[in-house]
Order: structure tokens, then sequence, then C-alpha cells
């Protein structure tokens, strides 16, 4: 039976046609999400390292410049923003938590909580 005989037009799809249609997109969605969801994963990841590279080549300009705030464990880029040498907090788009580390010869690595480093 034709769902459009219903309203008397003879052109249409029948309701086993639309099913299979219905199927075969459903079935594109379950293959293709994955792949989406992955890419969406690894460009988070990418602005996080991003973000962090950036703050930590600015913490250097802030070190050369003078500063004298050692942030070793400390949290955020606040700090860099509050001397004006970035113009945005750096955040993780996965809502880690960055924290940095210094070691004794001077080198800064900002972690991610949820990404490493
Ligand atoms: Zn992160």
């Amino acid at each position: 039976m034709r769902f459009t005989r219903i309203i008397g037009n003879e052109k249409g799809f029948s309701l086993v046609e639309l099913i299979v249609v219905i199927a075969i997109i459903a079935a594109l969605s379950a293959i293709a999400m994955p792949n989406a969801l992955n890419i969406l994963s690894n460009s988070k990841r990418s602005t996080c390292v991003s973000g962090r590279a950036t703050a930590v080549h600015h913490y250097y300009r802030y070190h050369v410049n003078g500063g004298t705030f050692n942030p070793h464990g400390t949290t955020g880029t606040q700090f860099l923003v509050d001397a004006k040498l970035l113009n945005v907090n750096t955040v993780c788009k996965s809502g880690g938590t960055l924290t940095w580390a210094i070691a004794p010869g001077g080198d800064a690595t900002l972690t991610c909580s949820v990404h490493g480093n």
C-alpha cells in the first residue's frame, strides 16, 4: 500500500522504501559519528597544545623582561594577561586545569590535567 493513496496521489514512496532510506541514513550516521567525535577530540587537543606552547613562550618573554613571579605549582595564565603579554587567558577547551612547572634551570612546562604534557 502506498502512502500517497490515502491522499489520492499515485506518486510517492511506499512505507518500505521510506524505512529502507531511513535505515541507510541511520547506518551511515553510525559509521560517521565516531570519526566526527574523534576529529572534534583531536582538534581540542591540538588547541590545548598550541595554547600551552604560546603561554610558555610568553612566560619566557615575561622572565627575560624582568618578571619575577615564579608560577611553579600555580594554575592558569592570568599573570601573563596581567603583564600584557597575552591577550586572552589560555584555557583548555576540554576543561583541563593548566599547571606550571619550572625546572631548576628555568625550563617551563605547562601541563594540562586532561591532555598531559
Ligand atoms: Zn587540555
